[in-house]
């Protein structure tokens, strides 16, 4: 069988392979992406959020973005019964990048690949991982199989394993572990938004309440072209039947924010459906590996914190690969697993806080103060690791106890002007 040799094997050529395998490149070791599938390819996370670009720009990935014309994001937008929580990344309590963009990820995914392609890393596509052996020391040999089923073998002394939902070592090695979130379902699909209101829009992207459970993005592209998709209770979509198509004119029509604009437009391809998406594992690294991106944790598409976490993890990651590598000490547990679940048990919050409607009260509440409004917004931009900011540093008890005050200053209010 023939067999290769490199320093560092990347399972994957998303945003999470893509940026570990840049750093460690540009660091002087040779690296190489395997990737199951042939690029442009389709995968959903279209939001992204500004602490992302700082991952990005020190991948050196940053240019081969903006060359795209990607849609410019400045925040984003909540709504509930016409009620608009309006968030502005400008206004953010971090200091930080005031903006992202809105991005088709085929296109996003494609350029990243390009990117580090340019800067000399090999990326072989349609090549899947079959089977890893590790080896006593942490090296490896990997078995990869092109689309024609031929197999070769890859040594590497490290593995960054960035295969997002393919969870390649967690699958291979047993490690997956389920989720403390509850299944959740999502239908979506692009449309051709004739009726985009230029007002508000489309610098944001919109989240609409449809019910305490169930919401709606909106995320509109430079193009014309708009993504909208509905997250719920899996038992939430069983009234919907007929074709996906009808499914999604079902829905459209059920949600007054959408229906007006949406009603009757074009659909660009059948709407998808994905389910049961939060999966986690017992281990983010172990003796030859780390594990990066989704392949850790992806908990819920609510605040797009999808592709910013799996950015900075191979951020993190690149850097400790490259200091092992060096035959430096790197403290895995320390320094990436504890880094990584304070951004996630944040982020965690926020959603847990979103579907038990915390963050309803929150962000529809009158007379809102704006300091603490800077800080969620930091949050909502990514910034999950500024121990400063007291809504991410006591993420779990803050929102609540929020949340009380706003009950009771509108049950005095209420009393005070005579129960109306
Ligand atoms: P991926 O982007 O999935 O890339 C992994 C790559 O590995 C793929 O190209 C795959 O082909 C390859 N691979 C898999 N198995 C193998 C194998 N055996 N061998 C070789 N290669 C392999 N995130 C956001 O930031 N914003 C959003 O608005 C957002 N919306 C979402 C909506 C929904 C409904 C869902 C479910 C998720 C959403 N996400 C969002 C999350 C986002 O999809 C992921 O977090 C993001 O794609 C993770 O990037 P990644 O690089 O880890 O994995």
């Amino acid at each position: 069988m023939q067999s290769e040799q490199t320093d560092v094997l990347v399972i994957g050529a998303g945003p999470a392979g893509t940026v570990a395998a840049a750093l460690v490149n540009k660091a002087g070791f040779k690296v190489k992406i395997v990737e199951k599938l042939k690029f442009p390819r389709f995968v959903i996370g279209e939001s992204l959020l500004p602490r992302c670009m700082e991952s990005l720009e020190e991948a050196g990935l940053l240019n081969k973005v903006l060359e795209q014309g990607f849609q410019r994001k400045t925040g984003a937008k909540f709504v509930r019964d016409g009620v608009v929580c309006d968030y502005s990344f400008a206004d953010q309590f971090t200091k930080g990048w005031d903006h992202a963009y809105q991005v088709t990820r085929a296109d996003f995914d494609k350029a990243l690949a390009d990117g580090v392609q340019e800067q000399g890393v090999e990326v072989e596509y349609e090549t899947e991982v079959k089977a890893i052996d590790f080896k006593e020391d942490g090296s490896s040999v990997t078995t990869v199989a092109d689309a024609t089923g031929n197999t070769k073998q890859i040594a590497a002394r490290f593995i960054i394993d960035g295969s997002g939902y393919g969870r390649v070592i967690p699958r291979l090695f047993g490690l997956d572990k389920p989720s403390n979130l509850p299944p959740r379902k999502a239908v979506f699909v692009h449309i051709k938004d004739v009726k985009r209101h230029m007002d508000d829009e489309p610098d944001r992207i919109t989240i609409v309440v449809h019910k305490p459970d169930v919401w709606v993005w909106v995320i509109p592209f430079s193009t014309g072209v708009t993504s909208v998709g509905f997250v719920g209770t899996p038992s939430f979509f069983d009234k919907y039947t007929g074709t996906l198509e009808e499914q999604m004119r079902g829905l459209i029509a059920d949600e007054p924010y959408v229906a007006q604009r949406m009603e009757g437009v074009e659909f660009l391809w059948e709407p998808k459906v994905l389910q049961s998406w939060s999966t986690t594992t017992q281990t983010f690294y172990g003796k030859g590996f780390i594990l990066t991106g989704n392949v850790t944790e992806f908990l819920d598409p609510v605040f797009s914190s999808g592709v910013t976490l799996a950015t900075v993890s191979s951020q993190l990651a690149g850097n400790l690969v490259i200091r092992h590598l060096k035959g430096e000490n790197v403290d895995w547990h320390k320094e990436y697993t504890e880094v990584m679940m304070q951004g996630v048990n944040t982020f965690r919050s926020y959603v847990n806080g979103w579907y038990d409607t915390t963050l309803h009260t929150i962000f529809f509440a009158k007379d809102q103060d704006s300091n603490i409004k800077r800080k969620i917004c930091s949050v909502l931009a990514g910034y999950v690791w500024d121990l400063e900011n007291d809504y991410v540093k006591y993420h779990d008890t803050a929102l609540r106890k929020l949340a009380k005050t706003i009950h009771l200053r509108d049950s005095i209010s209420y009393i005070n002007n005579g129960f109306k």
